[in-house]
């Protein structure tokens, strides 16, 4: 018998989600062409169920050279885009041989093709998308430089397009006073005067909230799973919850005033109640520092949780449904009940809760 913990993806929703992206990324007229983000395992999803569910998207774009394999494997044809490009010369092999596309953004990179390209046997032009570093500090060329490694890549005879692309720190939160999202815009515009080649620079929450920037390819990936970027909750855009973790409750115990609930005695009942115990802990990925009272829905009833998380189970309270009893259905975050709000109880955001489902937990699709 598998514990009765499952994750459940609807490829309808991923459908239905990725529709809504290219709905947003055509709003104004462009015909902005769509990267589904696929990488942690199509953020916890599964790479089988990402193809199915993303067969209308231009390609697939991740950061993983090994899971870019398997997706050609899978017998995923269309383009394959690598987000942090290579990490060492094996990769550029895979690149050639898989026929990936991938981002450039440091000059270790930029010397490293250099020296490698010209050793491989290259059937046909590889795109290469030009990161920039318009103000967020991770991956990237600043302005200054961008020029002149575009200027290098061009000298490269293997390298076909290339793509102006860059990342924003903060489209869910335009007046971040960081970095807020117009003056970022304006580098990387800028930054890549002058130069041809479509540009990619729209995350999520860019494709929802920012259809007035100019993007010829949008980089969808939280909303394609049917949580939010933020700036507003997933159902408000029309999302719809791609992945339903269910459990069940395994036990129950009737506790009187004063009794203690879980490892460190963290909740200790005020009055006589019933709480059921879930075969849901954090070892399944459910977050350890979830506090009581983080909502979970209990035979489509929503309460709380109890104490801490364990490494196995977790404990809810049942005083509003006092018909649970062992085997009654429980949804720690899915259809009835969004994995933000539960990320947001839990001190965390969605992608974190929907990344870190653990392998031991199985998982089904459904259309
Ligand atoms: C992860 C990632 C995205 C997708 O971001 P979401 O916020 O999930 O939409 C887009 N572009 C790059 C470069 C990424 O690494």
């Amino acid at each position: 018998m598998p514990r009765p913990i499952i994750a459940t993806v609807s490829i309808s929703a991923l459908q239905h989600n990725l529709r809504i992206a290219k709905s947003r990324a055509q709003s104004t007229g462009r015909a902005a062409k769509v990267w589904a983000v696929v990488k942690a395992n199509a953020y916890g999803h599964g790479l089988e169920r990402a193809i199915r569910g993303f067969g209308e998207a231009e390609g697939l774009a991740l950061i993983e050279p090994d899971y870019a394999l398997r997706l050609r494997e899978l017998g995923w044809k269309k383009p394959i885009l690598l987000l942090e490009g290579f990490f060492d010369a094996a990769d550029l092999e895979l690149i050639v041989t898989a026929q990936l596309e991938f981002a450039v953004h440091s000059h270790t990179q930029l010397a490293l093709l250099e020296q490698v390209l010209p050793t491989l046997a290259i059937k046909s032009p590889l795109n290469v998308h030009l990161k920039m570093n318009s103000g967020m500090n991770r991956l990237g060329f600043t302005p200054a430089e961008y020029h002149q490694a575009y200027q290098r890549l061009r000298a490269l005879p293997a390298v076909g397009n290339i793509v102006l692309m860059t990342h924003f720190a903060n489209a869910d939160d335009p007046r971040n006073p960081g970095l807020p999202l117009t003056p970022q815009y304006a580098c990387f515009e800028a930054g890549i005067a002058g130069l041809t080649g479509e540009r990619s620079i729209a995350n999520s929450a860019a494709d929802l909230m920012h259809p007035e920037l100019h993007s010829d390819w949008v980089r969808p990936g939280i909303m394609l799973y049917g949580a939010t970027p933020g700036g507003g909750s997933a159902a408000s855009f029309g999302l719809r919850p791609a992945m339903t973790l269910s459990s069940e409750i395994i036990g129950i115990q009737h506790l009187s005033a004063g009794d203690a609930v879980g490892y460190g005695s963290r909740f200790i009942a005020e009055k006589s109640m019933t709480i059921g115990v879930v075969a849901c802990g954090y070892a399944d990925g459910y977050p350890r520092h979830a506090p009581t009272g983080t909502p979970v829905m209990v035979n489509g009833v929503r309460t709380g949780t109890i104490g801490r998380v364990s490494m196995d189970m977790l404990s809810v309270d049942l005083t509003d449904v006092p018909n649970a009893k062992i085997g009654s259905k429980v949804q720690l975050w899915g259809d009835d009940l969004s994995v933000d709000e539960v990320a947001e109880a839990a001190g965390t955001i969605g992608y974190e809760l929907l990344c870190a489902v653990a392998p031991r937990v199985r998982m089904t699709e459904k259309e």
